[in-house]
């Protein structure tokens, strides 16, 4: 349903309660509150610690997550490490979370990334190897971990393949999520977040109750800067040239596992459970 017609609904049946959400949505909507894991080490980086370390899990997972932007990658970490109790590293959430230091305080690195950033353009392996240099002791977590946006060209997979190696780390395999552009620029052109909670909304496919606003917390719902059409169009294209080679990478390694995606999280993710050889 459009939000519009939603809207008007809501004003002629002000009563009428919302359809009970189904459990998953719950979850994920619970995810993106306060409640969150802990990831400060990642986070920040350097000496910084978790505030709340990761249970020890009997086996900890790693696993090196893929797929074009918009695909719903990071739900699928999100529930991932729910799952199996690792840690989502996220590259482009370190990046997001830079945006709060203070511009005095940032160095030149981020505010170079930052600006890569707003244009949908990839922040130079470089800085970002180096980025993920700092947190090496998120790569050694009891808890095991899910790469989500890091390696993003083949330079990239080099130095994670001689860094893991380096620190005698094994990958479990890298998970790669598929799905047809046309799909791909209706997430993305329709993604929504709240301003203060970040929970995370689509126009048609995970609208808010009332349009703009958060059901949560009453937060303004914002589009993130990059995923404005022009921005889109760039990290698309950027995807095509840089990313996608690495799906033949993984592939001629043997360490490619492909997961189509389904029409909503909660599919995606039990075929994705289903293909790890994890369903009960
Ligand atoms: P998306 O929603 O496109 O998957 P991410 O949240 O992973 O985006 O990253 C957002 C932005 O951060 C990217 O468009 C890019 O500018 C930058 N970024 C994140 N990870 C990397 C990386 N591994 N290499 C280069 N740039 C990155
Ligand atoms: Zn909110």
């Amino acid at each position: 349903m459009m939000p519009m017609i939603k809207l008007a609904l809501l004003a002629a049946f002000p009563k009428h309660p919302r359809p009970e959400p189904t459990p998953i949505l719950n979850q994920l909507n619970h995810m993106s509150d306060h409640t969150q894991r802990d990831k400060t080490a990642w986070l920040k980086g350097g000496q910084a610690k978790c505030k709340i370390p990761p249970v020890k899990a009997a086996k900890p997972y790693r696993f090196v997550l893929l797929g074009a932007p918009g695909i719903g990658k990071g739900t699928q970490a999100e529930l991932l490490a729910q799952k199996l109790g690792a840690c989502q590293l996220s590259t482009g959430e370190v990046f997001r979370a830079a945006k709060a230091i203070p511009e005095s305080e940032r160095s030149l690195a981020i505010k170079e990334a930052l600006e890569y950033m707003k244009t949908g353009m990839l922040v130079s392996d470089e800085t970002v190897v180096d980025l993920v240099r700092e947190r090496l002791t998120c790569l050694h977590c009891n808890g095991g971990f899910l790469l989500d946006g890091f390696p993003r060209t083949v330079a990239q997979a080099e130095a994670l393949a001689r860094l893991l190696e380096e620190q005698k780390i094994t990958l479990d395999g890298v998970i790669s999520y598929e799905l047809s552009v046309e799909e791909i620029l209706s997430r993305l052109g329709g993604r929504r977040n709240c301003e203060k909670c970040k929970a995370s909304y689509h126009l048609t496919d995970l609208p808010s109750r009332v349009e703009g606003v958060c059901d949560h917390c009453g937060g303004k719902l914002v589009q993130r800067e990059d995923d404005l059409p022009e921005a889109i169009r760039v990290r698309m294209e950027t995807y095509e040239k840089s990313t996608a080679p690495l799906i033949d990478y993984y592939a001629n390694k043997g360490q490619l596992i492909r997961v189509e995606c389904g029409k909503i999280p909660q599919e995606t993710f039990q075929r994705t459970l289903k293909a790890l050889n994890l369903v009960a």
